[in-house]
């Protein structure tokens, strides 16, 4: 049977250890992945930390991939991604030198141990949907509304493209 190919996003955090290089390095390590193809991305955004207070700046982005993975096998491939980049967790919501996060997959929803999909926390992050808003302008969020109708909600807040 020929592979099905599932168009999915996904969100890249990082606060620690040259953030910047981080998130581009993790960039070029989703490109890489088997039976992944024609990734895009946002340009890069500085935000201010969520969770616990006192830690650096965060570097976010956004990309969006096409993949014949399964979801599990998706988050696998992305928390080995995690690993490779000395991600400890320490406290929750706390520094970290990469964080991957998946905010869509195709039009599903996904909810089990492992996997809240799409993120919960996707509609209110404001590094999370102008970065989207970049590459999928129109997006709508499966049982959700648009892309369009959350941004006019969201506060640019101290959100920085660079
Ligand atoms: P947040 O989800 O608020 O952004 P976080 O990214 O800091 O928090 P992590 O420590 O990276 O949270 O992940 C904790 C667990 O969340 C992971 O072990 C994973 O199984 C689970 N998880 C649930 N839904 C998702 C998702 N959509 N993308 C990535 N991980 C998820
Ligand atoms: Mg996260
Ligand atoms: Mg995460």
């Amino acid at each position: 049977m020929a592979d099905h190919w599932i168009k999915c996003f996904i969100g890249l955090g990082s606060n620690l250890e040259n953030p910047v290089t981080q998130v581009a390095t993790a960039l070029l390590e989703l490109e890489r992945l088997d039976r992944c193809r024609n990734l895009i991305h946002s340009s890069l955004y500085r935000s201010d930390p969520v969770g616990p207070p006192g830690q650096p700046d965060y570097i976010n982005a956004v990309a969006s991939l096409e993949t014949s993975l399964q979801p599990l096998e998706l988050l696998d491939a992305m928390q080995a991604i995690e690993q490779q980049h000395q991600r400890v967790r320490i406290q929750h919501w706390g520094p970290r030198t990469l964080d991957l996060d998946l905010l869509l997959f195709g039009d599903q929803l996904i909810n089990n141990d492992r996997l809240t999909v799409p993120h919960p926390y996707l509609q209110e992050r404001n590094f999370v949907l102008f970065p989207l808003a970049e590459i999928a302008p129109n997006l709508s969020i499966p049982a959700g509304k648009t892309l369009p109708e959350y941004l006019k909600s969201c506060n640019t807040g101290t959100l920085e493209q660079i």
